[in-house]
């Protein structure tokens, strides 16, 4: 008997519908930061300005801060080593109390929390290197320890709460009370606008009474601290502490998924929960922005855990790639499996400059990393998942069966089927692939709406649309022949020896993607948000360009640290090598592609025209 699934009643907006393209993109907009108070690299790339001395030198790791770090660093790791068996926490489901006991003594669940509050007061880059420890071994703790930290309570608390709010409630979480971040609805996915949940002001202003249903709760089923997003007013969301022990809160269910088999996560529902007014955080209406800043350091912690997931990789492809003889030799040796190994290096060496750069310019404050640390998470998870799927073909049929099956008779236990189920997430929460490349998109034409966006905005008047076509002109005028004046061969770069020449592609690739943008804005118009595909590619070609300046810079500190050691120019070598061939792919196809057949396709199959492709299997739908 096959199981009836009965689909949940759609989930409407306040008026009682849901929500339109148009009241998603104001919802969105709202909460965008729109500021831009301090430098940022890669928003400068997008406008055609290379502006190496933002990153470069290769921000260092302070000496202090790491030893600081290290009696934790050193004794998390002999934890995981010695008393987490992460496969029967798979196999369970179950992550032992013992092991959150022994994280929270140890401090795991305060690593960013300053040390006035009890917490371990470690930068950003410790976290995220703690994190990518954890990860290499066991995605549920990462998972358990990344809701609480990353975008859990004591994230936001520490920007946008109150003195008091920091002196009552972070030294509970540094003791290790568990947090997480309730924004999921049914109908709220990667679009907040259909938002039902509620809270809304006692008569005698004294508490919000909060109603509504959490969905995909990471850390639900146990946190003793959420924070919840509800509406305040038809259009104001808002971001709440709440204590799960409140009368009111019920864990509905925990939710199972195809990996992170121990992931505590659930559906919450609040029924008529008094929260009292001060534990709102922020201020009515800035909870969406409150998420999108706690996110932009928050969502670091993906990128350091691919490179994490993307090194454990190596090792099982290393070892195994010289171990497993096959036609007379190595595996590693014939040219296709040394071809992904060779990659795959190539590849590690650069997510984890960009993971440490975008870190590393977070603890310095100086810099605005949003679109850094989008990128970072983007492209991390994106080039690490391939790192886990070529692991998988390296391994051939021991890659797809389970490590209790490979133990049981005696092969080595390498838990790559585990991994893959366990990684595949990482291209979806925190911001999948596609809405961190509409994000980055949107910052990217921000420079051009600002100049010239009323000329193509159907709502504006024609004596703005006159004005913003002055104000183009002289912009224009001065920015456009800049995008075509620079040397190919100046600056030179010198200083970064055999990888100059890929620091001065980088230059010269800025102001075609600069201008390229300016075309793509030109030729579509107001119609430019709708091709994702073109603005993908750019995206794309940004964070290619990212990826090769953090490798090559990262590369050029750590040899002169070690001169005896070629080994991380040889690898920022190859890796942008294969960059710049996938950035010359994506401008050759930014105008000549087959987007517009695609959609097509794609809008027939919507529309049922293509059903008889589906004939000849079992129907689900009959
Ligand atoms: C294991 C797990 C843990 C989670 N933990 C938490 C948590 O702790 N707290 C929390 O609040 N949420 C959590 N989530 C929810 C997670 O953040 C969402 O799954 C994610 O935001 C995507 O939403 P969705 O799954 O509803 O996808 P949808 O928004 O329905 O999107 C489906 C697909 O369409 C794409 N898409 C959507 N909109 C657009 C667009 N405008 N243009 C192009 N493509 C688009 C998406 O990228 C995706 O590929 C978790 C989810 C899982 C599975």
């Amino acid at each position: 008997m096959t199981d009836v699934i009965t689909a949940p009643e759609p989930r409407t907006s306040p008026e009682g519908r849901l929500a339109t393209e148009q009241e998603a993109r104001d919802v969105a907009e709202a909460a965008r930061e729109k500021e831009w108070q301090a430098p940022s690299f890669v928003r400068q790339l997008f406008e055609g300005s290379f502006l190496l001395h933002l990153v470069h030198p290769f921000p260092e790791i302070d000496p202090e801060e790491e030893a600081r770090a290290r009696p934790f660093m050193e004794r998390l790791e002999r934890f995981m080593r010695e008393e987490v068996d992460s496969d029967r926490i798979d196999r369970e489901g179950q992550i032992p109390p013992e092991v959150i006991k022994g994280l929270q003594e140890m401090g795991a669940f305060g690593i960013k929390i300053s040390e006035e509050y009890g917490g371990l007061g470690l930068s950003q880059t410790m976290y995220t290197h703690a994190i990518g420890l954890v990860t290499s071994q066991d995605g549920n703790l990462t998972a358990l320890l990344s809701a609480a930290q990353s975008i859990g309570v004591p994230t936001p608390l520490k920007l946008f709460g109150t003195p008091e709010q920091k002196k009552r409630l972070l030294p509970r979480c540094a003791k290790g009370a568990i947090s997480a971040f309730a924004l999921t609805e049914t109908n709220v996915g990667s679009d907040p606008a259909a938002m039902t949940t509620t809270a809304t002001l006692s008569e005698d202003g004294t508490h919000y009474i909060l109603n509504g249903e959490k969905l995909w709760c990471t850390n639900g089923t146990i946190a003793e601290l959420l924070v919840v997003m509800a509406r305040t007013g038809k259009r104001d969301i808002s971001a709440f502490i709440v204590e799960s022990s409140w009368p009111g809160v019920e864990v509905v269910q925990r939710l199972h998924f195809m990996g992170l088999k121990a992931i505590e996560n659930g559906v919450l529902r609040f029924t008529n929960v008094k929260v009292p007014v001060e534990n709102l955080l922020w201020g009515e209406g800035k909870g969406l922005k409150l998420a999108l800043i706690t996110l932009n350091t928050g969502r670091l912690t993906l990128p350091a855990s691919a490179v994490a997931g993307a090194k454990r990789c190596l090792e099982i492809s290393r070892q195994w790639g010289a171990e497993r003889v096959q036609w007379g030799q190595a595996i590693g040796k014939h040219d296709a499996i040394a071809q992904k190994i060779g990659r795959m290096a190539a590849d590690i060496f650069a997510m984890e400059s960009v993971s440490d750069l975008a870190s590393l310019l977070a603890d310095r404050g100086t810099h605005d990393i949003r679109l850094e640390a989008a990128m970072a998470k983007m492209w991390n998870t994106e080039i690490g998942w391939r790192i886990v799927d070529d692991t998988m073909q390296i391994k051939g049929g021991r890659g797809y069966e389970t490590v209790e099956s490979l133990r049981s008779r005696g092969d080595r236990p390498d838990p790559v089927e585990r991994m893959m189920r366990d990684y595949r997430i990482n291209l979806v929460f925190e911001g999948s692939s596609e809405i961190m490349r509409l994000f980055i998109a949107r910052e990217a034409v921000d420079t051009h709406l600002d100049v010239a966006g009323d000329i193509i905005n159907p709502k504006a008047s024609l004596g703005t649309k006159l004005k913003a076509l002055v104000r183009a002109g002289f912009f224009y005028a001065r920015w456009y022949p800049s995008m075509w004046l620079g040397w190919g061969r100046w600056p030179r770069y010198g200083e970064f020896g055999p990888l100059a020449t890929h620091v001065r592609f980088v230059n010269r690739a800025s102001r075609r993607l600069g201008r390229t943008l300016f075309h793509a804005m030109v030729r579509f118009g107001a119609k430019l948000e709708k091709r994702q595909a073109v603005l993908g590619r750019l995206v794309e070609i940004g964070a290619e360009l990212l990826a090769i300046t953090a490798a090559c810079s990262r590369a050029q500190a750590l040899v002169k640290k070690d001169p005896s050691n070629r080994g991380p120019v040889e690898l920022a070598d190859l890796f942008s090598r294969h960059a710049r061939r996938r950035v010359e792919d994506r401008f050759s196809s930014v105008f000549r592609n087959d987007d517009v057949r695609t959609y097509a396709t794609a809008r027939k199959v919507l529309d049922d025209a293509y059903l008889w492709l589906e004939e000849g299997m079992v129907r689900s739908d009959a």
